[in-house]
């Protein structure tokens, strides 16, 4: 079994010596090299990876080791890597090479991880499947007919097949968590300005945040650690301590969400909520019902300020300085967001959309401060419904609607994680589902104390 030792317990033996890091590499690539034509996972291998395991494998007598030390990496492809091919999954890209290496690629270097290669998304970040690839859709060995999630696809299917220690994705309004339901895993989006977005293609600037996503709780807190702090690169990011992550043994307040509660569409994941909220009452927390203003007006809010952000950020792919010209190579979903992002940014409309949705953004903001004054951390499903089967038609507006629970903390830029909680059977499949734990701005110390726990209660 190649990766199904918590990633602590995991560098702790290479660094021991009782596993070499070329033969991790090795169990990762015999892998790939099993299955990546059927699964559609990596885009690229990094043809250095083994030479890099080497190196580290002779480095290890120095005891001079990163705490990395080893640990394989798969990136989204909006990740720049000096000599990679960053496409964002996209034509617009599609012979791009990262010039630089993006902080977050900086760390994982630094602290002796090694990057096996950059895995498949939804195009330049956009959806909830994987299927706005350029490349094609990728597939979630957990639940094969499914769509493994999106928009970082590859980065939840990657380890849903066992092809990487860990994955980084980014997330605008869900893209880690909604994958990492889908796939059965665990998948964060620290606090907006957590981690360093430099080197990150944007989809919008005020919403992303780059995080991990692995088999379990533990090794995603693990390396959010190690991948957070202060960047001169970018300016938001935050010189703000990371708490200890440790799980504890206490007794927490766990709110709840009132609005959700009709907008969950699948009666089945309805029922697995209600189950959790009880198992977790009688572990001895404590559920509250909260209220959060404007919450059910999130997704309204969320998607003008991607379409005007990614507009802006779409400009500089003018096929001179990058790629190809963004409007003849880009697909529909894509086009579509910088296109209606041109429209609602002109004149005559005087910001009208991106400044109501700003407003929103504010309030649902304030109230999420407030109410984390009553509790520790919030509960909610990740997705309203189960991922639907791969190719089956879906109109636009049901696709937003499937970041109905996760877009409210990027709006919020408070932290989020999803951690899987059970399956749910459908005929002769069962499906990976997990839910989310929201805490307030950076206290991801409590987010992984609820995430701990949620994963204590996997399968119960
Ligand atoms: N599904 C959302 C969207 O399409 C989230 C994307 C993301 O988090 N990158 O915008």
């Amino acid at each position: 079994m190649v990766n199904n030792a918590n990633l602590i317990e995991k560098v702790a033996k290479m660094k021991a010596g009782e596993l070499t890091c070329t033969k991790n590499v090795q169990d990762f690539l015999a892998e790939v090299e099993k299955n990546n034509k059927k699964y559609n996972i990596f885009l690229e291998i990094n043809k250095n990876a083994l030479k890099r395991a080497q190196e580290l494998d002779n480095k290890r007598k120095t005891g001079d080791l990163g705490k990395f030390y080893g640990l394989v990496f798969a990136l989204k492809s909006n990740m720049s890597v000096e000599g990679l091919t960053i496409s964002c999954a996209s034509k617009t890209l599609e012979t791009y090479k990262g010039t630089y290496n993006a902080d977050v690629v900086e760390t994982i270097l630094k602290e002796d991880g090694i990057i096996l290669g950059i895995v498949n998304n939804d195009e330049f970040a956009s959806g909830i499947s994987g299927e706005t690839s350029a490349f094609g859709p990728c597939i979630n060995a957990n639940a094969p007919l499914r769509v493994p999630g999106g928009s970082s696809a590859g980065s939840g299917a990657v380890i849903a097949a066992k092809m990487a220690d860990v994955a980084l994705g980014s997330d605008t309004g869900g893209s880690n968590r909604n994958p990492a339901s889908h796939c059965g895993i665990t998948g964060i989006k620290p606090s907006y300005g957590r981690v360093s977005r430099f080197g990150l293609m944007d989809l919008s600037m005020s919403l992303d945040q780059i995080g991990p996503l692995t088999k379990d709780v533990s090794s995603a807190a693990f390396i959010l650690q190690e991948i957070a702090g202060y960047s001169e690169n970018d300016a938001i990011s935050i010189d703000r301590k990371v708490q200890s992550y440790e799980k504890k043994d206490s007794k927490y307040t766990i709110g709840i969400i009132k609005e959700f509660d009709d907008m969950i569409a699948d009666e089945k994941i309805k029922e697995l909520y209600i189950n959790k909220k009880e198992k977790l009452q009688s572990l001895g927390h404590t559920i509250k019902e909260i209220s959060i203003d404007d919450i059910t007006l999130a997704v309204e809010a969320y998607y003008p300020i991607v379409y005007v952000e990614f507009f802006s950020g779409t400009r500089k792919l003018d096929s001179v300085k990058y790629g190809k010209k963004f409007e003849a190579a880009a697909g529909i979903e894509a086009l579509r967001r910088a296109m209606g992002g041109q429209e609602i940014s002109k004149s005559e409309f005087d910001g009208a959309y991106y400044k109501k949705a700003l407003k929103v953004k504010e309030i649902i903001s304030d109230s999420f401060s407030k109410a984390f004054k009553e509790v520790d951390f919030i509960l909610t499903p990740i997705s309203p419904s189960l991922p639907h089967k791969l190719g089956e038609s879906m109109s636009v507006e049901d696709g937003y609607a499937v970041d109905v629970f996760t877009c409210p903390s990027n709006l919020a830029g408070i932290c989020a994680g999803a951690v899987s909680v059970d399956k749910i059977k459908e005929g002769d499949e069962e499906i990976p589902v997990g839910f989310q734990i929201m805490a307030n701005k950076f206290r991801e110390d409590l987010m992984f104390q609820g995430l701990y726990i949620l994963e204590s209660l996997q399968n119960r």
